[in-house]
């Protein structure tokens, strides 16, 4: 079994570079993995399944199609940015949406699975808006609005997360390894894959007396990559 996970691509049509690493990603090293994990934030943002007809993502979704027929398994994780991919955009591409967290067995092993943005709690601003951006109430507001209501909403919000990104110290946008460890006994495991963070790597640390493992995902404003587990070895693959 070989397994591929990536995150934070961020796709939008203003980076056409990570848009053609993302095309030739899909139809060569996807295409010959047995499963692909899109850990959340595959797209900069997403404001509803209604917008599969935009061009851009009319042409995305055609990879995850011709992807799906070839027989690799397509799962989905919501971001921070794409938490309203709904079962519209999977029956477009034959993907399906895995909660966050999920546990997957590969290889006999169980392996969390996480965007990310949850091991961030020092960032009570941004756990505050995350708790309102995933309520229901909110959603149903929002997907109420036309498409480019929508779309100028999602303009704005971005300028503003700019702003404060910015005025906040790097730290509290990293995990807290208390909420980590935390997660490492809850399910019992051994690996942790996430992304988010943007530090990418093998991160180690000791939790009940036994090593464990939180591989973070590359982003890909940078030079992107990915993180295979063929026969239950994680192996962290950067261009
Ligand atoms: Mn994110």
């Amino acid at each position: 079994m070989r397994a591929l996970f990536i995150s934070d691509l961020h796709l939008s049509e203003e980076r056409p570079e990570a848009n053609e690493r993302f095309f030739s990603f899909m139809e060569a090293e996807a295409a010959a993995a047995g499963a692909l994990y899109v850990l959340g934030d595959l797209f900069e943002y997403w404001i509803g399944d209604d917008d599969l007809d935009d061009p851009f993502n009319a042409v995305l979704a055609g990879f995850f199609r011709r992807l799906a027929a070839t027989g690799t398994r397509v799962h989905l994780m919501h971001g921070n940015r794409d938490f309203l991919l709904a079962q519209g955009f999977c029956r477009a591409t034959g993907a399906d949406l895995i909660p966050d967290p999920a546990l997957v067995a590969l290889d006999g092993e169980n392996v969390l699975l996480m965007h990310g943005d949850t091991l961030c709690t020092d960032d009570l601003d941004y756990q505050n808006w995350r708790r309102t951006a995933r309520s229901s109430a909110w959603q149903a507001e929002f997907l109420g609005k036309s498409v480019g209501e929508r779309r100028r909403a999602v303009r704005g919000l971005r300028e503003k997360s700019k702003e404060v990104i910015q005025a906040k110290p790097a730290e509290i946008m990293d995990v807290n390894e208390e909420t980590v460890r935390e997660a490492f006994r809850r399910h019992g495991v051994r690996q942790l894959v996430h992304g988010h963070t943007h530090r990418p790597g093998q991160h180690r640390l000791v939790v009940d007396g036994e090593e464990r493992s939180r591989w973070v995902l590359p982003d890909w404003y940078g030079r992107g990559g990915y993180l295979e587990i063929k026969d239950g070895k994680p192996r962290l693959v950067r261009w």
